[in-house]
């Protein structure tokens, strides 16, 4: 039996792939050479895309904040605390100007429900600010956040750019059978998701207008 990786019209399939990330990467798309890498992981190919910043040019939607936002939350990039319940959640992504250059030092506060589905009105459990790395990169480290009353799961936060506005909005799950019914609901604000290692992985990127 033939080796298949000796196989002529292999080797010239596998040389297409291996190019693909380069020309992915030619141009404008030179920034996205990592995630351009990310994409061909086996556990990456069955998610849909999020969009990335140069696609449109649009700024991400805001959304309202509720009426659960406090100020001055802690500074961390991990809302879990010892005996915290829930299935563990993880988000990263990046914060962008719309002319897609990464935002340094970008505000970011997240708060969000429990897995029943209560805030924390009197502390600061699960909630926490933090700020965009040098390459606009942030991480949160949380749990999945519980349902409540008349919305869809959710996570709550607030991103300003150094000097400029903050934008308020809401990153959303996909699957949720109360997505169509909630009104606050965006497609656009949905994150990726995907299973790892028994916990959650979101992707979200965030693109400023100012
Ligand atoms: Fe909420």
């Amino acid at each position: 039996m033939r080796d298949p990786d000796l196989d002529p019209g292999r080797r010239r399939f596998m040389r297409l792939a291996l190019a693909a990330p380069l020309v992915f990467a030619a141009g404008r798309k030179l920034r996205w050479l990592s995630d351009a890498a990310a994409a061909v992981r086996p556990e990456s190919r069955v998610l849909a895309p999020t969009p990335e910043c140069g696609d449109d040019d649009e700024p991400t939607h805001e959304t309202t904040a509720g009426p659960f936002f406090k100020p001055r939350s802690p500074l961390r990039g991990s809302l879990l605390e010892p005996g915290t319940p829930g299935k563990r959640l993880v988000l990263t992504g990046k914060v962008f100007s719309v002319g897609c250059h990464p935002l340094a030092g970008a505000l970011m506060d997240f708060w969000h429900a429990d897995p029943e589905g209560e805030y924390d009105n009197v502390g600061f459990r699960l909630r926490g600010h933090q700020y965009t790395d040098r390459e606009g990169r942030w991480r949160l480290e949380t749990v999945v956040p519980g349902l409540y009353p008349g919305r869809t799961r959710h996570v709550h936060v607030k991103v300003q750019a150094p000097h400029g506005r903050p934008l308020t909005t809401q990153l959303f799950f996909p699957g949720e059978p109360r997505n169509l019914r909630d009104g606050i609901f965006d497609p656009e604000l949905m994150m990726a998701i995907r299973e790892q290692g028994g916990r959650e992985a979101g992707r979200f990127h965030f693109v400023l207008a100012s």
